[in-house]
């Protein structure tokens, strides 16, 4: 239902166009095609993945000779749940294994403004109310307002936050939060990370160390390295991605502001091009809108 209300601009943008693609056809070819080819790039599925899915289209028509436009949708829904399923293999009892690691370590990257430390603060909050005990580090030291806005939202979640003044090392924050976490019997420890993209060398050296840092505490920290996208910004998302995922191993994805967005192929064609899989999507600004990614019901609700 969250889903629903969530991807509902995608939804109305996306399928009103596709059945505006075939409209007045009645079979598959050259034309619907390439409409069907605008559709998807203009949704930010990215031309990559677009053309993946275009030439498997293809392939079935050719193979099948005659499909009309109405098996059309089916089809087109198939190869995206086929694409999605390709990296996207974990399923939500894997997550919950992986999770009895103690504590559980989560690091999240991304740039200012894509929404990571409201992401950390739902985040919180669902661990928490499944039981588990939390601790955030605020190790994104150069802005006072991200430090500021972690501590806003540990107190709302009611979850402590680990911090020093600004400024200090990452590392020795990542590394503070850790120490308190392991001494209290935390279950879950989410660091914040800056994301200043400007110096390719620096965010990666930066990332690294805060990981060596970390190992000496916990040493196979992190179990995740969550990289934050905001899903409303198309070509920028997959450029982020691009560059972090050079700079460090990222584990999963968490594409945020999907409400906000008529344009939510990003989701499937940053997954299918990074080879990653999206763990979160955000729907929402509260504290209650943040979704496991569940790869099923998201085609299901963009198709139905
Ligand atoms: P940060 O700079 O990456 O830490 O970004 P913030 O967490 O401060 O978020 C930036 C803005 O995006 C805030 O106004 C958030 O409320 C908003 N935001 C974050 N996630 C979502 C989401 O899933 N949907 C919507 N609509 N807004 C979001």
């Amino acid at each position: 239902e969250t889903l629903d209300k969530g991807l509902a601009k995608t939804k109305s943008n996306v399928f009103a166009k596709l059945s505006r693609a075939v409209a007045g056809k009645s079979k598959v070819d050259d034309e619907v095609l390439d409409n069907l080819e605008e559709v998807l790039v203009t949704s930010d599925v990215g031309i990559d993945t677009t053309l993946r899915i275009i030439d498997r289209i293809e392939k079935r028509v050719a193979r099948d000779k005659y499909i009309n436009t109405a098996e059309l949708n089916a089809i087109l829904k198939e190869e995206i749940a086929a694409l999605l399923a390709e990296n996207n293999k974990e399923t939500e009892a894997d997550f919950e294994a992986a999770l009895t690691k103690k504590p559980y370590v989560i690091m999240v990257v991304g740039v200012n403004g894509v929404g990571k430390t409201t992401t950390i603060g739902k985040l919180a909050y669902q661990f928490k109310k499944a039981g588990k005990k939390v601790y955030l580090g605020a190790a994104d030291t150069f802005r006072a307002a991200a430090v500021e806005q972690l501590v806003i939202w540990g107190e709302r979640v009611g979850v402590p936050v680990v911090k020093q003044q600004m400024g200090s090392d990452p590392a020795s924050v990542a590394f503070d939060t850790l120490t308190s976490a392991t001494s209290n019997d935390a279950d879950v420890v989410i660091i914040d990370t800056a994301g200043r993209l400007h110096n390719k060398v620096n965010l990666m050296n930066e990332l690294t160390k805060i990981k060596n840092v970390m190992q000496k505490v916990v040493p196979d920290a992190p179990h995740e390295v969550l990289l934050v996208l905001d899903g409303s910004t198309g070509q920028n998302a997959f450029e982020q991605a691009k560059q972090f995922t050079k700079a460090t191993h990222v584990t999963a994805l968490a594409i945020t502001k999907l409400d906000g967005t008529a344009k939510g192929g990003v989701v499937i064609g940053i997954s299918d091009q990074f080879h990653i899989p999206v763990r979160y999507i955000g729907l929402g600004e509260k504290m209650e809108d943040l979704q496991l990614f569940d790869r099923e019901q998201f085609v299901e609700t963009l198709f139905e």
